[in-house]
């Protein structure tokens, strides 16, 4: 039976899963932290196709729970070198950190990893005072001003969480917002978001724990927590030796989710395409594995 890796166990990773498994192929997931994947750290999921209102947490144990009931094999380790060797009759070879394992299919499912902020001092601020996920992290803030950083839907889904437990929530975006309508109107209607727009970080202000920032504009805005949501990006130095097709850092496929690789596949944030949303890279993970049936030698 033909062997196919599914590396990343996010929606996309995990639907790829669920119909190799039903077609009859011998799936083993390969997941570095939790199934789930960026889902796992949402708080509410409002737009994902039967479900009203639904936390990541809760859809990522269910997506996981009915792939696994299928016999598909979750394996807890890291990808750490995708490769072929002449001598193997064009298997890939997937070094991890704790095993080495051989496939006939390849499909790559790892998502993007956040953008890092870059601003002096930030790394040192992480677990104290800067966190890159409110749902992880924004208890700690409870009753405090803290200020989430981006424009996008991630940054106004954060600073919606944030508000329910913080008592006020600046939204810093660095030009003007990209978010969707619904989740502009949903922060239009909290009195505790305040959204300044053309604003970022200059300097942060800290000792053991952060008191504030400093503004592109000179003002200081005494906060006890900032909270980054500015986009992500693939990290793909795991297939390093197999000359994949790249687009500004993401892979390139058919949409047959093919890449220039025959026998590798990808799907999800990790494919370069115009929407990143749970419903689309569920649905790349379906069609991989529509087209790996097909394509099985
Ligand atoms: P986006 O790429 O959409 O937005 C990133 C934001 O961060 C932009 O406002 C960008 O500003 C800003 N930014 C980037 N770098 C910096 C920086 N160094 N300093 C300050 N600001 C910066 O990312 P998201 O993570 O928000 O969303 C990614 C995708 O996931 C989107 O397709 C989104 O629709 C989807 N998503 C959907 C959700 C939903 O449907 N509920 C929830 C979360 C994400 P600028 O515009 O100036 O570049």
């Amino acid at each position: 039976m033909s062997k196919c890796a599914i590396i990343g166990g996010g929606p996309a990773g995990l639907n790829a899963a669920l119909y190799l498994k039903r077609a009859g192929l011998d799936v083993v997931i390969i997941e570095k932290d939790v199934p789930g994947g960026e889902m796992f750290k949402t708080d509410k999921i409002e737009n994902y196709l039967g479900f009203e209102n639904i936390s990541g947490g809760d859809l990522a144990y269910n997506m996981a729970k009915q792939v696994k009931d299928l016999g598909a094999w979750i394996i807890k380790d890291k990808v750490i070198r995708v490769f072929k060797e002449d001598n193997k009759d064009g298997k890939f070879i997937l070094e991890m950190v704790n095993d080495r394992l051989e496939f006939d299919y390849v499909v790559v499912a790892t998502g993007r990893e956040p953008r890092k902020l870059g601003v002096r001092g930030s790394d040192n601020l992480i677990g104290r005072g800067l966190s890159y996920c409110a749902v992880c992290d924004g208890y700690f803030y409870k009753g405090l001003e803290v200020a989430v950083i981006g424009g996008g839907d991630a940054a106004l889904t954060e600073a919606l969480y944030l508000s329910d437990l913080c008592s006020k929530v600046y939204v810093l975006v660095r030009k003007d917002m990209r978010a969707s309508e619904i989740l502009k109107k949903r922060v239009g209607s909290k009195d505790n978001i305040v959204i300044l727009k053309n604003t970022e970080v200059r300097s942060f202000d800290y000792d053991d724990e952060l008191k504030g920032v400093t503004l592109s504009n000179g003002e200081f805005l005494a906060i006890s927590g900032i909270f980054v949501a500015i986009g992500g990006a693939p990290s793909l130095d795991f297939l390093s030796d197999m000359d994949v097709n790249l687009k500004d850092g993401y892979i390139v496929t058919d949409e047959r989710m093919r890449t220039n690789i025959p026998g590798l596949y990808a799907v999800g944030d990790v494919r370069y395409k115009d929407f990143y949303q749970i419903i689309t890279a569920a649905s790349d993970g379906a069609i991989a594995a529509l087209s790996i049936k097909e394509d099985v030698r």
